[in-house]
């Protein structure tokens, strides 16, 4: 039995069956690729995948750490089927360059305002690389498809030939402090600038990184020079990306800078439906459109929704209608919302009620104290992970039982009260735009 079999007995011990038959049992260990402190799975499909780094990861690297006494990174991935079929020659020149994920394809990219104008100048340039703009630059917000874009590039060209190199801003400088350390900057400039293709992703981390920036440069020159395609994301325009040398920032707006923005209704429920047709999920129309009302932008967090409706319903084997799926997106709000405060939250409460925060958690006793106090513990309970007792200590209340009765009261109120409902609606909206 090898180490990653091994460890997968162990977590057999910890989880249940069900769940140890319905994912772990699924995993294979990259016996090969793995190393000392680097462990490779594959899953099967997406969701799988999602599942096992949201659920198990973290007691996987645990359980590497127990048994090796090194600190192991994991990875879960999908196993990429045409890297397998490939000649030996080819998979060790693969090995060079990052991962690229094969389910980043432009056949399940979908294609709507908010991102036609990125696709396009990707899609071009992966038909003609090094030809028609060097670089692409593609910038927007996060989970709107920059990554799978640019990957989507590199597998075409990957499969047809090319050598392509994807890597985000922290794997190029991982590497290059690797190579100095180990004094083979020939090999590290080798790989990186006789490749057909380079994609670096999240550009914006280059900032005030000089000497990396100094080393991006030519790598840069050496390409565009040569003719090979560059392809690059940001979070943001070139221009206001600060802490760029200018040459640099110049070189980004040479090709062509093109922006995503957030996908429209539409475009969400044809990315919803392409996501459940790819994974197997059904949902009814119903039950998708409530999704691409709620989830506001960010399309990642489309993915784990799904993922988490599939996972919930297998295990507890019930169909997911509306209530359920209404259930799981509470969770995940939560979730969401992990950096967000009480103190935020009171404090934005307490503004738009007009009164001070330090009120709130005043033992005041007037309508409109008593009033704020209760909304905000309401939305706490629902927006933080904070526990009853933790709520009361917060907010000065004699024990959980006094917090339980005031979340009831609120209940009650939202039953009873449209005009109120809206108004709590309007204030968790507030503030959950705030985190
Ligand atoms: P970014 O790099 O912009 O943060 P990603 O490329 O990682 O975003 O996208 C996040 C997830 O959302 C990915 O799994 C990706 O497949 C999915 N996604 C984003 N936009 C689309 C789209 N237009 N069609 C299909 N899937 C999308
Ligand atoms: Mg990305």
């Amino acid at each position: 039995m090898n180490i990653g079999q091994e460890v997968l007995e162990e977590l057999k011990n910890e989880i249940t069956e069900v769940e140890y038959n319905r994912y772990i049992k699924h995993l294979t260990y990259d016996i090969k690729k793995s190393t000392s402190d680097h462990a490779i799975f594959y899953a099967p499909n997406a969701l799988v995948v999602n599942w096992i780094k949201n659920k198990y990861k973290e007691k996987l690297t645990h359980l590497f750490e127990v048994k090796t006494g090194n600190k192991v990174t994991v990875t879960i991935t999908l196993k990429n089927i045409k890297e397998r079929t490939k000649t030996k020659k080819v998979v060790e020149n693969k090995q060079t360059s990052s991962l690229l994920n094969p389910s980043y394809l432009f056949d399940n990219f979908m294609v709507g305002g908010s991102n036609q104008f990125a696709y396009a100048a990707v899609k071009s340039v992966s038909e003609k690389p090094g030809i028609v703009y060097n670089p692409v630059f593609i910038y927007g917000g996060v989970g709107l498809g920059k990554t799978h874009l640019m990957q989507a590039a590199g597998n075409l060209l990957q499969n047809a030939g090319k050598v392509v190199i994807y890597a985000t801003v922290e794997q190029f400088l991982n590497d290059f402090i690797r190579h100095v350390k180990n004094k083979t900057m020939e090999r590290f400039q080798e790989k990186y600038r006789k490749c057909d293709v380079l994609l670096i992703d999240d550009i914006q981390f280059l900032s005030n990184k000089e000497g990396i920036q100094e080393e991006f440069f030519h790598t840069f020159e050496a390409l565009k020079g040569a003719g090979k395609q560059i392809i690059l994301t940001a979070d943001k325009h070139p221009k206001k990306i600060g802490g760029l040398e200018a040459r640099l920032q110049s070189r980004f707006e040479w090709g062509l800078v093109a922006d995503i923005q957030p996908p429209e209704l539409e475009t969400k429920i044809a990315i919803i439906k392409k996501k459940c047709e790819i994974n197997k999920v059904k949902l009814s129309d119903e039950i998708v459109n409530y999704i691409a009302t709620v989830i506001e932008s960010n399309v990642r967090e489309i993915e784990g929704i799904l993922s988490k409706l599939h996972a919930y319903s297998q295990l507890m084997h019930v169909e997911i209608d509306l209530e359920f799926t209404k259930n799981v997106l509470k969770d995940q709000l939560k979730e969401n919302h992990q950096n967000l405060t009480m103190e935020t939250i009171t404090n934005i409460v307490a503004k738009d009620l007009n009164i001070k925060p330090s009120e709130i958690k005043s033992k005041g006793r007037s309508k409109n104290i008593v009033y704020a106090r209760r909304v905000s513990i309401y939305i706490c309970r629902e927006l933080t992970q904070s526990t009853m007792p933790q709520l009361a200590q917060y907010f000065g209340m004699k024990d959980h039982t006094a917090i339980s009765h005031t979340i009831k009261k609120i209940n009650n109120l939202i039953e009873k009260d449209e005009d109120f409902k809206v108004k709590i609606d309007e204030l968790m909206h507030k503030i959950s735009s705030c985190s």
